[in-house]
């Protein structure tokens, strides 16, 4: 990370500890990606809160305990293929190219992947590729995933996205009626079926259907 002073950087890392984040190699790649890139306008002051903040197209950055928590919930590692639903933008799936080998990233929003893409290129991620379209279908041409996160909560897994993990892979998303709390869960794809986990209660934007207003 370069962005922030030296003391804001240490109270920004003790925060995403303090809230449950203790995989070592998250907590680095979380140090090495700067947020401050990733908010925009008057927010961008506040981005090394442990906040969630707005960003274009009335969508949010999420908080990055949250951002720690899924990640490290993934069990990531370096040769997993990874789907995110849900660029936003694109801070999560900065923080994932650092610990898998190759990540997509898919959003119904064009103008959130484009700005989500410059930064990407501007800190030289050469393995993250990023989308425009609807993420609840997946990416059928690239499946299967080693591990799948969707970054924006739904009634339930969508089927589509089930059935691009690979066995022995892991799903984390957030699930329940929007505008609700939320529950963060994971799903192991076991040869003998699907494991859920409950992880926290959490709140995310919805997971609509279809393009954008701006796509
Ligand atoms: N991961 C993001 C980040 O690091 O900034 C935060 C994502 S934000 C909480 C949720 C995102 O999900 C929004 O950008 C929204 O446009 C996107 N989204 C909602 N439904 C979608 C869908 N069906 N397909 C793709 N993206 C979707």
């Amino acid at each position: 990370m370069s962005g922030p002073d030296p003391e804001t950087k240490m109270q920004f890392l003790y925060s995403v500890r303090s809230r449950g984040v203790t995989d070592q190699k998250v907590l680095e790649a979380i140090e090495e990606i700067d947020r401050g890139l990733f908010v925009r306008g008057i927010f961008s002051q506040r981005a090394y809160e442990d906040v969630p903040l707005p960003i274009a197209c009335g969508q949010t950055i999420s908080q990055p305990s949250v951002v720690g928590m899924m990640t490290q919930a993934l069990q990531l590692s370096q040769r997993d293929t990874v789907l995110e639903v849900g660029t936003g933008s694109g801070y999560q799936a900065a923080i994932l190219s650092k610990l898998a080998r190759r990540v997509y990233t898919i959003d119904r929003h064009a103008r959130l992947v484009r700005e989500a893409r410059s930064v990407f290129d501007r800190l030289r991620l050469a393995n993250v590729t990023s989308l425009v379209g609807d993420g609840s279908h997946g990416l059928p041409d690239q499946a299967p995933f080693d591990r799948i996160i969707v970054t924006a909560a739904a009634e339930d897994p969508p089927g589509p996205l089930l059935a691009q993990l690979k066995t022995g892979g892991i799903m984390v998303l957030p699930v329940g009626q929007s505008d609700h709390v939320q529950t963060l869960i994971r799903v192991r794809k076991t040869e003998d079926g699907l494991e859920y986990d409950e992880l926290r209660p959490v709140r995310f934007v919805p997971l609509l259907e279809g393009l954008g207003k701006d796509s």
